[in-house]
């Protein structure tokens, strides 16, 4: 039986009654692990998905199942954390299904390239450059990346890009090779982390076909060899290594490889090896800031499909500071408990799950040390508060008073709240703008400016915004 072919027919049947942020959330990295005597094993990565799966959706799919495999008599869970990464039985969920089309746009088919008899993990077109939020700190390292897939093997040769866990190396040197293989469809695309080069290396050092080896690396026109830092003492592996760069280099083939920190750095690594690291660009990629974070935040939250308030993924964006990895974590796991208990994120879960997993994360406001119900007290109020509470006070609904409508009644208000985002929040006018469905920020400066007039000679006005803050302050 092939179990990816029959999970894939039975997903695709699903999908079609389960909503598509949910279904990505709960069947991405599930998989027909066995079937034995009638009792089928479907894995899936995490307890969340378990309950969930099991709670709300085992009647059908056992139904399913049947349809497709009429001896099924059972079907078991199983939680299986290693399906996160490859499996082979996995089914990619969010390639299935009409809607995808609509909704995202994968780089198409980029088949590696494989010389054969050289296993290289393939190119995931998860990873690409325009889906690599840039900031200040990996600015240099896109541009480089970029400049490679245009001309691999020229100028930037070879490219080395080093930094810490989690900061997007491996992204990018993954999105090279994407883009590589989509400019030039007859180049050879190698993409190996230096352990399973050393495997390999291994390998053929054990059947004395160590000449074949190198030949078959010699056709490669891009290599990208990851996490190199792992070759340090690993002396045969850098001789073999240095070889078939001294080869790929002298044919101008491109060569780009990552490692955790600069050439300079790798102690247990021969001094020529760094020599030949240093020939060529090395950039790096720092850990990014606030504003990189929130964007990050705000793509990935758009990648899952997935609905979170704005002031939640600020909160996410200001507590998870070390890498892009502890970021996607804790957005995941947002996604996957509001999707459990079906209800919208607020500061407080999200803080509370934040301190779960890293107990030692103070949770501080800039201004002064706080424990961390007071900073939920503090930042309490947020956009949403302040909307729905000046939609209720003037009887409106919240899409009127966000929409467009142009009458007095609504236009005030909707400055009103404008006024009150700036003022108690402090966010800019380009936010405020996004908030209210994509506006210009210079008409939000002036509704806010507007007010500030108003609000000198209108006591009426004034009255209505002390009783409005009143509400929020309850
Ligand atoms: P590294 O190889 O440096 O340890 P990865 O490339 O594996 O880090 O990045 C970890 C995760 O963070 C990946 O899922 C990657 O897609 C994501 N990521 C890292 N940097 C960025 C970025 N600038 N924009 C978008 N996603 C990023
Ligand atoms: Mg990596």
């Amino acid at each position: 039986m092939n179990f990816k072919a029959l999970w894939t027919q039975v997903l695709e049947k699903l999908q079609a009654s389960v909503k598509r942020a949910q279904f990505i959330t709960w069947f991405q990295d599930t998989a027909i692990l066995r079937y034995d005597e009638g009792i089928m094993v479907i894995g899936v990565p995490n307890p969340f998905s378990h309950n969930w799966i099991l709670a709300n959706y085992a009647d059908t799919i056992f139904d399913l199942v049947k349809e497709f495999e009429n001896g099924v008599l059972k079907i078991e869970y199983e939680v299986h954390s290693s399906l996160c990464a490859e499996h082979a039985h996995k089914v990619d969920v969010k390639k299935l299904g009409k809607t995808l089309k609509k909704v995202r746009k994968l780089p198409n088919k980029n088949e590696v390239k494989l010389i054969e008899g050289i296993s290289s993990k393939c190119l995931n077109p998860r990873y690409s450059l325009s889906n690599y939020v840039v900031g200040p700190e990996n600015r240099l390292a896109h541009a480089a990346a970029s400049a490679v897939c245009v001309r691999p093997g020229s100028t930037y040769n070879p490219l080395f890009i080093y930094g810490g866990v989690g900061l997007g190396k491996t992204h990018l040197l993954q999105a090279i090779g994407n883009e590589v293989l989509k400019n030039f469809q007859d180049k050879t695309v190698v993409y190996v982390t230096s352990e399973k080069f050393t495997n390999e290396i291994v390998e053929a050092i054990q059947k004395f076909d160590s000449k074949k080896f190198k030949e078959k690396y010699r056709n490669v026109d891009c290599l990208i060899i990851d996490d190199i830092q792992f070759l340090a003492n690993k002396d045969r592996t850098q001789v073999e290594f240095f070889h078939t760069f001294n080869e790929l280099y002298d044919m101008n083939k491109q060569i780009i490889i990552s490692s955790d920190r600069a050439p300079k750095e790798l102690a247990g690594l021969e001094d020529r090896l760094v020599n030949r690291f240093e020939m060529g660009m090395i950039v790096d990629v720092q850990a990014p800031d606030f504003e990189t974070r929130l964007a990050i935040l705000h793509r990935k939250a758009r990648e899952c499909e997935a609905l979170i308030p704005a002031d939640v993924i600020e909160f996410i964006a200001q507590y998870c500071s070390n890498s892009v990895r502890e970021l996607e974590g804790v957005l995941k796991q947002v996604i996957a408990k509001s999707e459990l208990e079906n209800t919208m994120p607020s500061i407080k879960s999200v803080g509370e799950m934040i301190q779960k997993l890293s107990p030692k994360v103070k949770f501080v406001s800039s201004e002064e040390p706080t424990d961390l119900e007071n900073h939920y007290a503090k930042v309490a109020v947020s956009i949403q508060d302040i909307v729905k509470a000046v939609a209720k006070f003037y009887k409106l609904s919240v899409d009127e008073l966000i929409g467009t409508c142009r009458k007095r009644e609504v236009m005030l208000p909707r400055q009103v709240c404008m006024y009150l985002i700036r003022s108690e929040l402090k966010h800019s006018f380009e936010k405020i703008g996004e908030e209210f469905g994509g506006r210009n920020h210079t008409t939000v400066m002036h509704a806010c400016e507007k007010m500030n007039d108003s609000l000198k000679v209108n006591q009426r006005l004034a009255q209505e915004l002390f009783t409005i803050r009143k509400l929020l302050s309850v």
